[in-house]
């Protein structure tokens, strides 16, 4: 019976949820239509009982014929834990705390603590296994592996769990590092022969909470050494902390072992957050930003932004500029102009794109349309092309002769190249949303 429920479950669960909370656990008896489930620790416990019992329950009543009631138990037998999974009293931000002998670590952001946080289905596991691991580090999720698509707070939720447990044992080391910055460091202790020093400053942490690791693909001697700093934490009790935008076997050219132990902990994934959690989000936004918005605009905006918080906010801080800067009211139909999807991009034509390049950039059509090479002209121009493949439907040759005749394959390489630094360079990106919505106001008008 165990196993046909479980085979159900894989299909309707996400698969991190899947092998974290129901593949740990199994099935003890079937009596009286009574189904016990036994599971591996009581944070598994409260969190089947909270999320999962129903649909479990479902499972079996369409399995077996007949409604079931299920139970859920720990394995050894250990009583019920208090396990206190939203609603976090957080204790409050002191920054000036005479108790604490440290000072907060620099490398937080301020605004990346929990109570700031929105918790939606989308990231109720990530959240609650956060939290756990902010309460008592280094036990039962170790390494805690958060996975998630770009700008759906799994930066915010790392730094949370370092303000939390440095709010509450401010003597910890709790450290902070992007991958980049462990790879960087490395580099220049190797190079300034003081590899030695490198260990001991990232092996004495209490908590460890290394960003972005997908950036570690590849990179042979900062795996090597990441491995070993890992397993120095881990086999101390230390608490490490991951985040990812893929699961540790998507990530290319990753030593086989560091992916094992990347899994050997809780993966906590995050998913694009429901309507009501954005505007949810938006809601809180707004509030400490001190705006008020109507709900039409609120809802208008959580509508057009779906998959990326980051520019859920961002979409949100334009509305409210363009509106101070207008002076027209902050309705839906005003906003229309600048708050178009992401992606949306009207069809314009040559003479706008070429027009809104040259402002943005301060240089003349004639320059972008001519033949230098300076560089801040070529890369105007890259990014000229590339916006007018996306606002226009014309051919890479049309395009091309729209600057001046350039060969259609400057043309493919310059979209390419944008389109790709778009995705890893966010101010960039910030660049080209404005640009493109610079064009979309000026194509309406
Ligand atoms: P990631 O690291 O996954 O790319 P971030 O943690 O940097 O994403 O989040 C992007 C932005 O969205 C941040 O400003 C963050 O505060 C905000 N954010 C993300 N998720 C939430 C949430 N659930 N509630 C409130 N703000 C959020
Ligand atoms: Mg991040």
């Amino acid at each position: 019976l165990w196993s046909q429920v479980l085979e159900r479950l894989q299909v309707q669960l996400s698969r991190p949820t899947f092998e974290t909370w129901i593949k740990t656990a199994s099935a003890k008896q079937l009596e009286d239509n009574c189904l016990v489930i036994c599971t591996p620790n009581p944070f598994a416990r409260n969190w089947l009982q909270k999320y999962y019992v129903k649909t479990i329950a479902d499972v079996v009543q369409d399995i077996i014929g007949c409604p079931v009631e299920i139970q859920i138990t720990v394995a050894n037998g250990e009583g019920v834990t208090q396990f206190r999974e939203t609603e976090v009293a957080e204790p409050e931000l002191m920054p000036q705390n005479l108790s604490h002998t440290h000072s907060r670590p620099t490398e937080l952001n301020l605004k990346y603590v929990f109570s700031r946080f929105v918790v939606g289905a989308n990231s109720r596991m990530a959240h609650a296994a956060s939290l756990a691991v902010a309460e008592s580090p280094g036990r039962e999720f170790n390494p805690l592996f958060l996975c998630g698509g770009v700008g759906l707070g799994k930066t915010h939720l790392m730094q949370a769990i370092g303000h939390y447990r440095w709010e509450i044992c401010p003597d910890s080391k709790i450290f902070y590092v992007s991958t980049e910055k462990f790879t960087n460091d490395l580099i220049a202790s190797i190079r300034n022969n003081s590899t030695q020093s490198f260990r001991e400053h990232y092996r004495a942490a209490d908590v460890l909470l290394v960003d972005d690791i997908q950036f570690i693909e590849g990179k042979e001697s900062t795996q090597e050494e990441f491995f070993h700093t890992f397993n120095t934490l881990h086999e101390a009790g230390k608490q490490v902390v991951i985040a990812s935008d893929r699961l540790p076997n998507q990530i290319p050219r990753l030593q086989e072992r560091l992916c094992s132990r990347f899994s050997m902990g809780l993966i906590a994934d995050i998913q694009s957050p429901d309507l009501e959690t954005r505007m949810a989000i938006l809601q809180k936004k707004a509030e400490y930003e001190n705006m008020r918005l109507p709900r039409d605009v609120i809802e208008y905006i959580a509508c057009n932004y779906t998959s990326n918080i980051r520019e859920l906010e961002g979409a949100l801080i334009r509305a409210v500029a363009y509106i101070s800067i207008s002076g027209l009211p902050m309705t839906v139909e005003n906003l229309a102009p600048v708050l178009h999807p992401v992606g949306e991009k009207l069809d314009s034509s040559p003479e706008i794109i070429l027009k809104a390049i040259a402002e943005q950039f301060d240089i003349s059509i004639e320059e972008l349309k001519g033949a230098s090479r300076r560089r801040e002209i070529s890369w105007a121009r890259q990014i000229g092309m590339y916006l007018m493949r996306q606002h226009t439907k014309l051919s890479l040759p049309r395009i091309g002769e729209e600057f001046g005749g350039k060969d259609h394959t400057t043309v493919m390489y310059s979209c390419d190249k944008i389109a790709q630094m778009s995705t890893t360079d966010p101010h960039l990106g910030q660049t080209l949303r404005q640009l493109s919505d610079r064009i979309n106001l000026a194509t309406r008008s």
